[in-house]
């Protein structure tokens, strides 16, 4: 009732101002900082507000990308270099892989883009091979590529297709013949799920959600199952948003601040990732407080669709709850931009609501297109303005 209301404000309005974060901001890169490689002018307005100075962050912050063909380090010194400030703390579409542990001493494929060797062995793996050492061990096994070309690489090419299937269904063991009834087949983790991407072409261009579309339907089609992933991750998969709170809560002990972080801030461009990610997370937390127990919870969250595929008879495995501790966080908030994907000539709508929805779902097969998810809990035209409206809502003064 009203006076209920009326006195909840007040209360909110007599708190005090705080000089240590109680929140912690998730940023996306392309379209909220840069724009290839060009800063966005709004970013350097925004941690001009987060940085003290020293150069250091005043709030824990981490950034957030789907990118994957570069190491973590790499990334950040680029995203330095652009903007002027330290950055040190980027999670890529494969950085969560770190908290897979039980993997790390086993023989793992990996196929991808840029130096897939550093990446998967910087991220704790010992055993790598890459679908160029396979090619070369066994020549046989690629009739795809008859003129290898070796001034262009071939990228997402027929080759890894062809090689993984022949990991699958061989079980790893590429000296037998195709077992179509291979079941259950090898662990596989996909990072990045984005069907398509932006780059300097008019039309969008495929993204690495392309080739799981091809791998998913060329499986289902010799041996009639469903692949299934051991976990898909990179936004808006909540194993993401799970490891950038970690790092997040890292922060926070690091420097010694005494509140904890209950409140997350993700700002990003791009509905179907950032947005839907940001509150598929946030559902995830509410669950959570309404549910202490954790099996009960990763069960919800795999029905709504999201990290685990098909998770009907197994006991769903989940790695990331055991390897990080609970998170601190109750809430995830999605904050939208204009400066990228998301209407970047219109003006600013007044009501998120008026937000367009998706009405062909490009998101992964093992999520569901859910309206909720894409809606925005706040719209602002750059990320200066989302970093002024979370500063005013948190009451935040740094030192
Ligand atoms: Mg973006």
């Amino acid at each position: 009732n009203s006076t209920n209301t009326h006195s909840l404000a007040d209360q909110l309005l007599s708190l005090p101002l705080q000089s240590q974060p109680g929140f912690g901001l998730l940023f996306d890169i392309d379209g909220v900082l840069v724009r290839g490689k060009m800063p966005i002018p709004a970013a350097k307005k925004a941690f001009e507000k987060l940085v003290n100075s020293q150069g250091q962050f005043v709030v824990p912050v981490v950034f957030v990308t789907n990118a994957g063909n570069c190491l973590r380090q790499t990334k950040a010194d680029q995203l330095s270099h652009i903007l002027g400030v330290s950055v040190n703390q980027v999670i890529m579409s494969h950085s969560p892989l770190r908290m897979f542990k039980k993997y790390h001493e086993k023989c793992v494929l990996v196929s991808g883009q840029g130096p897939v060797l550093d990446i998967a062995k910087n991220l704790g793996f010992e055993k790598v091979v890459s679908v160029d050492m396979l090619r070369e061990s066994f020549p046989l096994l690629d009739m795809v590529d008859h003129n290898r070309r070796p001034k262009l690489p071939v990228r997402y090419s027929n080759t890894n297709l062809q090689l993984i299937i022949d990991i699958l269904l061989t079980n790893g063991n590429l000296s037998t013949t195709h077992h179509t009834q291979m079941s259950p087949h090898l662990p596989l983790l996909a990072c990045n799920m984005d069907l398509m991407w932006m780059a300097e072409a008019q039309s969008p261009r495929f993204g690495h959600g392309t080739f799981l579309v091809c791998l998913e339907n060329i499986y289902k089609k010799i041996t009639g199952k469903e692949l299934k992933y051991e976990a898909l991750m990179g936004k808006p998969s909540e194993l993401t948003y799970h490891f950038a709170e970690y790092l997040i809560r890292c922060q926070a002990i690091e420097k010694q601040w005494k509140l904890p972080i209950t409140s997350l801030y993700a700002i990003g461009d791009n509905l179907m990732t950032d947005i839907y990610g940001a509150n598929l997370y946030n559902r995830y937390l509410e669950e959570r407080v309404t549910r202490k127990n954790p099996k009960t919870v990763a069960k919800m969250v795999a029905a709504t669709g999201s990290t685990t595929a098909m998770p009907q008879e197994e006991e769903i495995d989940n790695t990331w709850e055991s390897e990080l501790a609970p998170p601190s966080a109750t809430s995830c908030k999605s904050v939208l931009v204009c400066t990228g994907v998301y209407n970047p000539n219109t003006e600013v709508p007044s009501d998120a609501n008026h937000c367009i929805k998706e009405t062909v779902f490009h998101g992964h097969r093992d999520f569901r297109f859910d309206p909720a998810l894409v809606e925005p809990v706040h719209i602002v035209q750059d990320v200066a303005g989302a970093v002024d409206l979370i500063l005013e809502q948190e009451k935040f003064v740094p030192q």
